[in-house]
């Protein structure tokens, strides 16, 4: 497919057995749709400008998602060095889910939690086989963008209720929706914002239109009486916000009681931090919640006030820019100080080379894109977490990503996987 735009909802209908790659005109390695192409295996460079002029009917191209190029018609050396580069990678990647069901364990043996993030009830299978051991972020808006209006609370049970038996007796973090910014809903756009990212966008949208927060929220609650779940709120901007979603959550169990359904009221609660302002007020959240989740796509999005979606400002989306490292790393201290669990989902935790640098920091629970848990698993079972702290503590006195990024590659060059050299600024 080559198309000047493709929403995450187009995406997630594409039929997965008749694509081999897409390119498009717009877009960006960290959107949705971006994230949405990696779940579903297929190889997509996104924001390619002129992608849709310059590409005509029946051109040959290769597709190379690692390094976000595309090639229109290649010569016969270019089409056999990417065929063997291909070959190579399929070679790679088969050893490494030979290796997925072995512990997260590091060589000093400390142990790791590594989950999937899923968009579809259908990756479940595919999650279990990279060997994630439970479902760390469950995006919930795809079901809505697919259904084209609003699902009812039993729609809503019947999906959240078969994701719980599938991974039972393991978890799974359900997220309470995440609608607008750039999954803006069809049915839904009476008010067009300038600055979709910054505007009525998940838990805001959530607090406004109070019926579609109940419903959704009774459907957790009714599903988290078969299996074991977390509910997870994005977007928490401010301590305020948490208080209001636990008196909607209590006014959901009001209802569920009257209407004599069966529920189950007592599953931890948990803030994305993936704003600026809740990681500078992360200890007084921590109060009202029993469990962080760092959502870093958009915690570097609004740190480096950059576009996720906007190839332009690519280069400033940089997950080892030390302030993003220090916002990180003050969450964490604040989830200590408050003794509650912190996760990392954001795709940061699923590019091995940020591992080194998390795991120095003290991290231990990541949930990220599937298709990355063997990559990242191979690693940790390689690392030090003694000589990784040495490293982490060297790597915060350096003011910027560059030079953070090539002290990764040196000290782990023995063990970072294929690839990862491609990606040195
Ligand atoms: C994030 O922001 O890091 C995250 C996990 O949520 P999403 O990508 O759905 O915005
Ligand atoms: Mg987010």
């Amino acid at each position: 497919i080559v198309a000047h735009d493709l929403s995450p909802a187009d995406a997630s209908q594409i039929q997965l057995e008749r694509i081999k790659g897409f390119v498009t005109d717009r877009g960006g390695k960290d959107s949705h749709t971006s994230i949405v192409a990696k779940s579903l295996n297929i190889p997509a460079v996104l924001g390619l400008g002129t992608a849709t002029i310059e590409v005509k009917n029946d051109d040959i191209l290769i597709v190379d998602g690692s390094t976000g190029t595309m090639i229109i018609n290649p010569d016969e050396d270019t089409l056999f060095d990417y065929e063997d580069r291909m070959s190579r990678y399929e070679d790679y990647r088969a050893g490494l889910l030979r290796e997925s069901h072995l512990p997260a364990v590091t060589r000093d043996d400390v142990s790791f939690n590594l989950m999937a993030n899923i968009e579809l009830v259908e990756e479940i299978v595919a999650a279990k086989d990279y060997g994630a051991s439970d479902i760390g972020l469950f995006r919930t808006e795809f079901l809505y963008l697919d259904l084209k209006r609003f699902p009812t609370e039993d729609e809503l049970l019947c999906k959240y209720k078969e994701l719980v038996e599938l991974m039972s007796p393991n978890g799974v973090t359900i997220r309470t929706l995440d609608i607008n910014g750039d999954k803006v809903n069809p049915y839904l756009t009476a008010i067009e914002e300038a600055n979709p990212s910054l505007g009525l966008r998940a838990v805001r949208f959530c607090l406004e239109n109070e019926d579609i927060f109940i419903t959704q929220l009774k459907a957790i609650l009714r599903a988290a009486a078969f299996g074991n779940i977390k509910l997870l709120i994005p977007m928490i901007s401010c301590v305020e916000e948490i208080i209001q979603v636990k008196q909607v959550i209590g006014k959901a169990i009001i209802e569920l009681e009257q209407e004599d359904k069966i529920f189950n009221k007592d599953i931890p609660l948990g803030a994305m931090i993936e704003i600026p302002s809740a990681v500078m007020m992360a200890e007084q959240l921590a109060d009202h919640v029993d469990f962080f989740s760092i959502g870093t796509n958009d915690l570097i999005q609004y740190t480096m006030a950059i576009d996720r979606r906007n190839r332009r400002v690519a280069h400033l989306y940089q997950a080892l820019n030390p302030a993003v490292l220090k916002l990180i790393k003050l969450t964490y201290d604040a989830a200590r100080a408050k003794n509650i669990d912190l996760v990392m989902c954001g795709e940061m935790a699923g590019e091995p080379i940020n591992i080194p640098v998390l795991v120095g920091m003290g991290l231990s629970n990541f949930s990220m894109n599937s298709v990355s848990i063997p990559a990242v698993k191979k690693l940790i079972r390689n690392i030090d977490t003694k000589h990784a702290k040495q490293v982490f503590e060297k790597i915060m006195t350096m003011t910027n990503a560059k030079e953070i990024t090539d002290t990764i590659l040196d000290e782990y060059s023995d063990i970072l996987p294929l690839g990862t050299t491609d990606k040195k600024s």
